[in-house]
């Protein structure tokens, strides 16, 4: 049973473990519990209307070429049945209540619970203008089910704001499917404390080089719908029209249900190495938790690596086993028709003495911090990347 699932809240409904959210986190913690062997109960309430479903193709061409729900969830109902786990979908906890150990939801009902695993992700940060139709996020399915139509409908212009991981794969794909593309960045560079500058300026190039116009160092000064276009001035005083914009310049994790309960919270739900909150018996792991580091620091960590490295720790710490030391962050970004690999954490106040070695169908980035590997790039080099990946010292363990 869950390691602190001792009080047993006196409701018609009670799991064991109930996981608010289903996204990535809470489906590979369901798999990874019953690997681990675990027996008890699970309830999933999942706050969109779908099974938990793999959010990274979305901005991979997904709005253009469509996919069908079924070839982006991770398990199917049969699947979820299999493993012992209840699903409310379209259901979203509205309350938690740490001493009761009750959750209460959306349809109106009262779930007890052993443990409470938040799972709730992040939302994409909204746009400031008015309400538009031609006003984009892509965080869900629905958005990008959206985007796709808008497309389908014969937009041919596009604006992405937002110079970061999932605005350059999304003007990768609009642009990959003959579609013109302008991006506006508000810092000096692309994906700025994201990766080195060698990365940053190499994906700049080959953007523009498939026709993507880029404005770094700008904001959207002024947005306005007009005679079924959008009307952009941009602070530097240039003027762009386009059909749709993507408004892609970050997201903010859904803290609302942790800082209720008095969770200490910073951008994420703070969690130590075992996923626990400062709540007890509330756990939280994926997009809406974040790492405290070796100095108290902050690491909050949006990514498939983290969902999955996370939901494997507390399903053993659950199980009442050990649980493994996560291993350093690996990430992936597909665009410009590459495949570019990165691991380590570096945080974007750490400046790093980067090594490039380039030839012409590929690159290595090794980043170092006081002589030590702290982080790699690389794009057509899998050997040398693997190869440097068990040396990549994790910086969430250090600063
Ligand atoms: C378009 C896109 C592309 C990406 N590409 C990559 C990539 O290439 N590589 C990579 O490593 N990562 C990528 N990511 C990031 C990765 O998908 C996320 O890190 C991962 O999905 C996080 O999983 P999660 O379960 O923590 O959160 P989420 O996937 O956000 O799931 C959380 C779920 O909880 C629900 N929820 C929230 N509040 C409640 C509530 N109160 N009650 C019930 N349900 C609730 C939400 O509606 C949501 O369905 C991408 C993300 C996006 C959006």
């Amino acid at each position: 049973m869950a390691g602190e699932g001792a009080v047993r809240a006196d409701t018609a409904e009670h799991a064991d473990i109930v996981i608010i959210g289903g996204g990535q986190a809470a489906a590979e913690l369901v798999k990874s519990l019953r690997r681990e062997a675990y027996a008890g109960s699970i309830r999933m309430l999942c706050g969109e209307d779908y099974l938990p479903y793999d959010r990274p193709p979305l901005s991979k061409g997904v709005m253009k070429a469509g996919i069908a729900m079924d070839r982006l969830a991770f398990l199917n109902a049969a699947g979820y049945e299999k493993h012992g786990t209840e699903i409310d979908l379209g259901v979203t906890a509205t309350g938690i209540d740490p001493e009761a150990r009750t959750v209460t939801t959306s349809d109106g009902r009262v779930i007890g619970y052993g443990v409470c695993v938040l799972a709730t992700g992040a939302r994409a940060v909204p746009a400031p203008w008015a309400e538009t139709t031609r006003v984009h996020s892509i965080r869900t399915y629905e958005d990008a089910l959206r985007l796709s139509g808008a497309i389908n409908d014969g937009a041919q212009r596009f604006l992405v704001v937002g110079g970061g991981y999932l605005g350059l794969e999304t003007a990768s794909s609009l642009a990959a499917s003959g579609l013109e593309v302008s991006l506006v960045e508000a810092t000096p560079q692309l994906l700025t404390g994201r990766a080195s500058n060698f990365v940053a300026n190499w994906l700049k190039e080959q953007h523009e080089a498939r026709g993507t116009r880029i404005y770094l160092g700008s904001m959207v000064a002024e947005l306005e719908e007009r005679d079924d276009e959008v009307h952009v001035r941009l602070a530097n005083g240039t003027e762009v029209v386009a059909d749709q914009v993507v408004f892609a310049v970050g997201a903010l994790a859904n803290l609302d249900l942790a800082k209720e309960v008095g969770a200490e919270c910073g951008r994420g739900v703070l969690v130590d190495n075992q996923c626990r909150t400062t709540v007890p018996g509330l756990y939280a792991i994926g997009d809406v938790a974040s790492y405290r580091t070796a100095n108290g620091g902050e690491a909050r960590v949006e990514s498939v690596f983290n969902a999955t490295a996370q939901a494997k720790v507390l399903a053993r710490v659950l199980a009442d086993k050990e649980p493994k030391e996560a291993s350093v962050p690996t990430f992936w970004s597909d665009q410009v028709g590459v495949s570019i690999r990165l691991a380590g954490w570096v945080p974007p106040t750490v400046e790093t003495n980067d090594v490039v070695t380039r030839e012409d169908d590929g690159w290595l980035v090794e980043r170092y911090l006081g002589g030590r590997l702290v982080g790699i790039e690389s794009m057509n080099r899998l050997m040398e990347y693997m190869r440097a990946l068990p040396e990549v010292v994790d910086l969430r363990k250090k600063l």
